[in-house]
C-alpha cells in the first residue's frame, strides 16, 4: 500500500478506535478520507499539520436533557445534540433532526458531512449538526410547542448569529422553527433573526429556503446530464421520500419536464404512472399532515405499495431524498438494470458504500448528497445574508442565486475531478474541493 493511502487507513482506524459504535459516522469519515490520498500526495503540508486528523474531532459537542409534559400530563424525557463541528469558514451551520432513531453518531455523521457540504457552497459557514430523539410524529401542536420550548432552554446559551446557526431537517420544519425562535427570543431578550434559519417569510425567513434543497438537487442533476448532451425533460424519475426535499424536488423536476412516477414515506410507496399530483401530495404532507398511503385514496389510479421498495419502479433519474442509508447494493444494481442513468441524492448519505460503488462502476451519473443537496444550506446562507442587512429579497432573485450557486459547485466539483484524474467523479470531486477550503483555513489559523 503506498504511503499515503497507509497514512489515511490508519486516520480512519483511530476514528473507529476513539468513536466506538458510531456506525454511520464510520461511514461518512471512510466515504471522504478515501478519497484524500492524491489531496495528501499534492500538498504534504495538511499531513504534517494533521488536518484530516483534527477535522474528524468535532470541535464541541453538547448533550443534554430536554424533560417535558404531554397532553396528558405524563413526563417525557428525550435526549438534546448539538454537534459543532468546525468553525474555520463561518459560524457552525446546520440543521436540527427530529426523530426516534437519532443517536450522537447520527448527529457526527451529518456534521461532519456538513463541513464539507457548506465549504462546498463558497458562503462563510462552518458546520455541525442536531436533534433529538423525540418523534414528532402523531403529537399535536401544543406538545411539540412544549417540547421545542424545553429544547431551545437549554440550547440557546450555545447558538449566535455568529457562533451557530441551526435550521431544519427530518422532523423539523417551519412549525418546529417557529416555536423555536420564539423561545430563543424570550430567553435572550434579543430579535436576532441571523440565529436560526428556515423561518417563515413572515418573520424574516428568506423566500425559497423552503424549496432550496430539492430544487437544488435538481439542478444538479440537470448539469450532469448537460455534460452528456443530455437534459431532464421527458426523463421518468422517481423521488423517495414526501417531506420537504421530496417535494420541492418533484416540482422542479415537473418545471423542467420529467414526470415523477413514485415517492414514499416509511410506510410504503405511491406509485402513479402518468404523474404525482403535487397538489395532493402537498395537501396531504403539508397541511394535513397524513400518511402518503391517503393518496391512493384519492386517485384511484395510483397504486399504494406497502413495504415495497421504490427503487424497482423502472426510472431513468432516481433522487433518493429521504434519509441515510437507504438504497444498498441490491437496489442500485436494480436501477441500473432498469436504465438509470442518473442519481442525485437529496438526502444525506442515502447510498450505501455498495450502492455507490455500482453507480459509479456501471457508468452512472452518480451525486453525493454533499454536494447535490448544498442549495438548501447555501439559501440558509442567503437568508443570513438578508437578516444581517434587513432585507427579503423576490422569490425570482433568491432562486436565481441558488441556480448560480448549484452551477458552481457542479462546475467546481466536475473540474477538480478532472484535474485528479477522475472525470465525472462527483464524490472525489466533492470531498476534495470541501476539504481544501476548509484544510486552508485550519492551516492559516494555526493549532486550533
Ligand atoms: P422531512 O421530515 O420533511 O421528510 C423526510 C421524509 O423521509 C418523510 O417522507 C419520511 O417519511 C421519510 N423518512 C424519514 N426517515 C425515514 C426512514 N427511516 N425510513 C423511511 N422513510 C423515512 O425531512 P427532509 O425532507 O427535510 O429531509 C430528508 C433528507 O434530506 C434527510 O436526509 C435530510 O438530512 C436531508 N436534507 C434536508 C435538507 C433540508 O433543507 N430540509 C437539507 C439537506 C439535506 P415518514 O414521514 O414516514 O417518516
Amino acid at each position: 500500500m503506498p504511503d499515503v493511502q497507509k497514512k489515511v487507513e490508519e486516520i480512519y482506524q483511530q476514528v473507529v478506535r476513539r468513536n466506538p459504535g458510531e456506525l454511520e459516522f464510520h461511514q461518512a469519515v471512510k466515504e471522504v478520507i478515501d478519497t484524500l490520498g492524491p489531496v495528501l500526495k499534492k500538498y504534504p503540508h495538511y499531513a504534517e499539520h494533521k488536518v484530516i486528523e483534527r477535522i474528524c474531532e468535532p470541535e464541541r459537542q453538547i448533550i443534554f436533557r430536554v424533560p417535558w409534559q404531554d397532553d396528558s400530563g405524563e413526563v417525557q424525557i428525550n435526549r438534546g445534540f448539538r454537534v459543532q463541528f468546525n468553525s474555520v469558514l463561518g459560524p457552525y451551520k446546520g440543521g436540527l433532526r427530529f426523530h426516534p432513531s437519532v443517536l450522537l453518531g447520527t448527529i457526527k455523521f451529518l456534521g461532519f458531512e456538513q463541513v464539507f457540504k457548506n465549504a462546498l457552497t463558497g458562503m462563510p459557514i462552518g458546520g455541525g449538526k442536531g436533534g433529538s430523539d423525540f418523534d414528532p410524529k402523531g403529537r399535536t401542536d401544543a406538545e411539540v410547542m412544549r417540547f421545542c420550548q424545553s429544547f431551545m432552554t437549554e440550547l440557546h446559551r450555545h447558538l449566535g448569529e455568529h457562533t451557530d446557526v441551526p435550521a431544519g431537517d427530518i422532523g423539523v420544519g417551519a412549525r418546529e422553527i417557529g416555536y423555536l425562535f420564539g423561545q430563543y427570543k424570550r430567553m435572550t431578550n434579543r430579535y436576532e433573526s441571523g440565529v436560526l434559519t428556515g423561518k417563515s417569510p413572515h418573520w424574516g425567513g428568506a423566500l425559497v429556503r423552503r424549496e432550496a434543497t430539492g430544487y437544488g438537487a435538481v439542478y444538479f442533476a440537470e448539469e450532469m446530464l448537460k455534460t452528456k448532451g443530455d437534459s431532464l425533460a421527458g426523463k421518468v424519475c422517481v423521488v423517495s421520500g414526501a417531506g420537504n426535499v421530496a417535494i420541492y424536488a418533484i416540482e422542479k423536476i415537473q418545471q423542467l419536464g420529467g414526470t415523477v412516477v413514485a415517492c414514499s414515506d416509511s410506510g410504503g410507496v405511491i406509485y402513479h404512472e402518468r404523474g404525482i399530483e403535487l397538489d395532493t401530495l402537498k395537501q396531504i404532507k403539508e397541511v394535513e399532515r397524513k400518511r402518503i398511503s391517503v393518496y391512493a385514496d384519492i386517485h384511484h389510479d395510483a397504486k399504494f405499495i406497502p413495504s415495497g421498495s421504490i427503487w424497482d419502479i423502472p426510472c431513468q433519474v432516481a433522487m433518493p431524498s429521504a434519509t441515510q442509508n437507504e438504497l444498498d447494493g441490491t437496489a442500485a444494481k436494480k436501477l441500473v438494470s432498469n436504465g438509470c442513468i442518473a442519481v442525485s441524492e437529496g438526502a444525506n448519505m442515502p447510498t450505501t458504500p455498495e450502492g455507490v460503488r455500482v453507480f459509479q462502476e456501471s457508468g452512472v451519473l452518480y451525486a453525493p448528497g454533499k454536494a447535490a443537496n448544498a442549495g438548501g444550506v447555501a439559501t440558509s446562507a442567503l437568508e443570513m445574508q438578508q437578516n444581517a442587512t434587513r432585507d427579503a429579497w423576490s422569490f425570482e432573485h433568491t432562486e436565481r442565486r441558488l441556480h448560480e450557486i448549484m452551477i458552481e459547485i457542479h462546475r467546481a466539483c466536475y473540474e477538480t475531478s478532472a484535474e485528479f484524474g477522475a472525470t465525472g467523479n462527483y464524490v472525489l470531486g466533492a470531498n476534495i474541493v470541501g476539504f481544501k477550503r476548509v484544510a486552508e483555513a485550519m492551516v492559516a489559523f494555526g493549532l486550533i
